[in-house]
């Protein structure tokens, strides 16, 4: 790997606060005005000071400290004290008047703040009321380092402190926070008036949470009396209902599950129109995006709803994963992402059987883990997190997804009853107080008698997952397995560490495909595993259910052995997948080719699940990619052969719902009839554009399920008049879900000028939110055209991004800057992406600073932005690696179909 920047500059030495000093209280009265987009602030903290020391520390950030001054003994006068400030730490230093003794202390500080426009800290939101007129609230996003933006804290989640909010708003306003109010009294003047709140439990600074504006609200009580309410912006109330009904569910359902009742008189959720997260898990006032919480039934899609049901849950599940038991430090971030990821499927999967949410676990949790997980530049779900900045980094496939189907996996092996019993021993043991992740694991080994810690290590410490190359010999009765794990690198490349984990295996047999027939523990690189009572013939398959987060290669006579039970779908549907999935991976590596996959896939004519043919079709669009790159005749030929695969199934689905089918058959159809129309079979195209315009003129609904769909065909097959149209539906529609997926469709469009006027639209004229403003990148890659469009525009303007999103540690930034690379398919391409992080002039002294410590160690490297745009560079460099492995075997193949 080529490096760049300055290897030898120095690095910005990051500091903690130092541990003599401990906040025991807080009591923050806040002055916000929306009008100016401002707040005052005084606050006072109760600190515990442990050693004699005449400097204390706190966080600052953003604000304009207009006093600090001390209360040594109470009765005692304050005294002023004077203060100094160290912006690259954001690091307020307290000269204390004389050496303090070990005692508790008072701090009065002083302040005003920015409602700024960042998604960060206290900040405004904006949105048009019914009458079209701009309003303003504002809320508040702390997590990981941002309560320091709204007060002086000990911004670090150690600190745990109880919390006494006070708002002093205008008479029309709501004002929320965590506790419940427990006065409202009229401020001198009567203009406005003073909401005080209870005091919190102790908790992190990063959990505290405040709203003020007009908003309306529909509430329910809990089977245990909490007093559930669901906010939002005037007018959008009754969209609450469904996330409200779910909520109350799932207080009830995790009060047992957890067995320790939450613990707060009431939970607030709100919507909020400007989120840059997805939703955060503030104490008793979680929030959320709008789409990500409101539904409205005859317009949201299925699988938004089922998205919407998940991001509830997660949330929640937080109330006890997160809030009252934290991590130490954000090294163990993935204690609480992992568990409410698992939660949330736990959750929806007993709740709302609709969803088959399990299925939809493997490729939005499983697969797409691995996925990241499987690049040299991924990182431990354990990660070492030294400055927090590096932190939105790691918000990612990793401490979600991984950590998410890890933690299945453990509780697969151990049994559910056993894994909940140490996760109850665990939350009772750290409740009010925080836990390393060594804590979890004593915890699950006290609940199972079995060494869990060794167990997981592998798993939580390094980096990558394995592949299990399998092969077999018959003996009498019994199978013999010979299983080799060696990690898994999407480039087919070694692994210089020579990692091993201990693998959880499972197998099952064609006689009973839904039982699990053996068990075995692999702790070698290899190990042979006799399968009793399995007849010569019989298949065998290891990871039954796809519960373990590895991938499997079978000789070819194993795989062969399983195709007629995946053809008659008598194998089960979670074993099917995950077979697809893991060929799919395979394919890059060049260990399975093309044919073979399509082999695998022609057996799947009879699929009738979702998720398979999903698997499927990602293989297929490899191919697609593949066949674009290498002539027009070839990529023509390819469509034809993807046309040959699908036209059967789409025949069959038609276009409408038909009455008694289960939610996944919608979606199932716009998948297959979406394929068909980018493969340009042409009555496919025709449909879809005539229910477009049955909508628009006679006002004939189309499907929420696929509508996604219609909308790409209009934009890629529509050309100005289709694109205008679709403009025209953003602009008047209110619902987020529309909004989104008309400009998702329109970035699709061939067209560059269409292309210039939409990103002109999106980011110039910020018609756009600068959340969403990411989805402008997301279609761009089914172009060659839009692919560079995207990517030079990304360059000319990386100021402005930036800017926009507060710099280069924003998880917003780093999306688009992923979305406007990761589709080239060239090594020219990767280097030219790399060169550009290298020369770029716009990245600030600390953006290139956070370069160049890693570029001086490239694979040893700790900095995660740096290792972000590896993964980029990467995934560019394996399109390639790709296109050139198969180039023939398309060909090949292409001929041998007689197209
Ligand atoms: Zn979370």
């Amino acid at each position: 790997m080529a490096t760049c920047g300055n290897p030898n500059a120095p690095a910005v030495k990051f500091e903690r606060l130092p541990t003599f000093a401990e906040p025991t209280h807080y009591d923050v009265r806040l002055l916000p005005c929306l009008n100016q987009f401002s707040f005052e602030g005084l606050s006072t903290v109760d600190v515990t000071i442990k050693e004699a020391t005449d400097v204390l520390k706190v966080h600052a950030q953003s604000l304009l400290i207009q006093s600090v001054s001390l209360v040594a003994n109470p009765g005692d006068a304050a005294k002023t004290c004077d203060t100094s400030y160290d912006d690259k730490l954001n690091i307020l230093s307290i000269k204390l008047p004389s050496v303090v003794q070990p005692q508790k202390v008072q701090l009065i500080f002083k302040f005003v703040g920015e409602l700024n426009d960042k998604m960060r800290g206290f900040y405004r939101s904006q949105y048009k009321d019914k009458s079209g007129s701009e309003k303003f609230l504002a809320s508040t996003q702390f997590e990981s380092t941002y309560a320091r933006y709204a007060f002086p804290c000990f911004d670090e989640p150690i600190y745990k402190a109880t919390f006494d909010i006070t708002l002093e708003v205008e008479n029309h306003l709501t004002a929320l926070s965590n506790m419940n109010v427990v006065s409202e009294t009229p401020s001198t003047g009567g203009k406005r008036k003073i909401v005080k709140f209870a005091t919190t439990p102790k908790m992190s600074s990063y959990l505290v949470a405040f709203a003020v504006g007009e908003l309306e609200y529909i509430s329910a009580q809990t089977k245990s009396g909490v007093e559930m309410r669901v906010y939002t912006v005037p007018g959008k109330k009754e969209q609450g209902q469904y996330s409200l009904d779910l909520s109350v569910k799932c207080i009830d359902w995790y009060n047992e599950w957890f067995d320790i009742p939450y613990p707060l008189p009431k939970c607030d959720l709100i919507a909020i129109p400007d989120f840059s997260m997805g939703a955060m898990e503030n104490w008793g006032l979680v929030t959320y995006r709008e789409i990500a919480l409101l539904v409205d039934p005859g317009v949201t899609s299925t699988r938004q709803k089922s998205r919407v049901a998940l991001v509830v849950a997660h949330e929640l599940a937080h109330l006890w994963f997160g809030n009252l038991v934290t991590m130490k430090w954000w090294t163990d971030l993935w204690l609480k992402e992992g568990f409410a990821s698992f939660m949330e499927y736990m959750f929806v999967g007993a709740n709302c059987p609709e969803f088959k949410i399990w299925l939809h676990f493997l490729n939005d949790e499983l697969a797409s883990g691995m996925s990241l997980d499987g690049l040299r530049n991924s990182h431990p779900i354990e990660v070492e997190i030294d400055n927090p900045n590096e932190l939105d980094e790691i918000y990612d496939s990793i401490t979600y997804a991984k950590s998410n189907s890890v933690n299945r996996m453990l509780c697969y092996y151990l049994s559910e009853p056993v894994f909940q019993k140490g996760l109850r021993l665990y939350l009772k043991k750290f409740q009010y107080s925080n836990a390393v992740t060594q804590d979890l694991w004593t915890a699950l080994s006290e609940a199972s008698g079995q060494n869990v810690n060794e167990l997981m290590s592998g798993w939580t410490q390094q980096m990558g997952f394995p592949v299990l190359n399998v092969s077999q010999r018959q003996d009498g009765n019994n199978r013999i397995l010979t299983v080799q794990q060696r990690r898994f690198i999407s480039d087919g490349g070694e692994d210089s560490k020579n990692s091993l984990w201990q693998v959880p295996i499972t197998v099952s047999v064609g006689s009973s495909p839904n039982d699990v027939k053996a068990r075995f523990l692999l702790r070698e690189k290899q190990q042979e595993f006799v399968v009793e009572g399995v007849a010569p013939g019989e298949w065998v398959k290891l990871n039954s259910g796809t519960t373990g987060f590895y991938r499997v290669e079978y000789s070819d006579e194993m795989l062969t052995a399983m195709l007629p039970d995946i053809a008659s779908r008598k194998m089960p549907v979670l074993d099917r997948f995950g077979l697809i999935n893991d060929l799919s991976a395979l394919l890059n590596t060049g260990r399975v080719s093309i044919a073979q996959f399509v082999q695998v896939a022609a057996s799947s004519a009879n699929e009738d699940e979702y998720v398979v043919w999903g698997a499927i079709d990602e293989g297929m669009s490899k191919l697609l990619m593949c066949a674009r790159e290498m002539s027009d005749d070839t990529l023509k030929s390819a469509k034809q052969l993807v046309i040959k695969m699908f036209e059967k199934s789409g025949a069959e689905l038609g276009f409408a719902e038909q009455s008694g089918e289960d939610s996944q058959k919608m979606m199932l159809r716009a998948l297959v009839q979406a394929r068909l129309a980018r493969a340009g079979h042409r009555p496919t195209i025709e449909k879809f554009n005539q229910l477009f315009t049955d909508f628009l003129e006679k006002g004939t609904p189309i499907h929420p399920d696929i509508r996604l769909a219609t909308f790409g065909v209009v934009a890629r097959c529509g050309g100005k008049e289709g694109f205008d149209k679709l403009m025209n539906l953003r602009e008047t529609t209110t619902f987020q879900e529309i909004e989104r997926q008309a400009m998702i469709a329109m970035s699709q469009t061939p067209e560059q000028p269409l292309l210039a006027q939409l990103f002109e639209y999106g980011f110039e004229k910020n018609k756009v939110r600068p959340q969403d403003q990411l989805y402008l990148f997301v279609g761009t890659g089914s172009t060659h055209m839009g692919q560079q469009y995207a990517w030079k525009y990304f360059c000319e303007h990386i100021k402005e991004f930036l800017e926009k999103y507060g710099g280069a540690n924003s998880s917003l930034f780093q999306r688009c800057l992923k979305f406007a690379g990761e589709s080239f398919g060239s090594e020219q391409r990767a280097v030219e992406f790399q060169d550009y992080f290298c020369n770029c002039k716009e990245l600030n002294d600390t953006d290139r600073q956070t370069l160049a410590r890693p570029i001086g160690q490239v694979c040893l490297s700790s900095n995660f932005f740096f290792k972000f745009l590896l993964q980029t560079v990467e995934a560019i460099r394996l399109n390639a690696r790709l296109l050139e492995s198969n180039r023939s075997v398309i060909e090949t193949l292409l001929k041998q179909s007689n197209l």
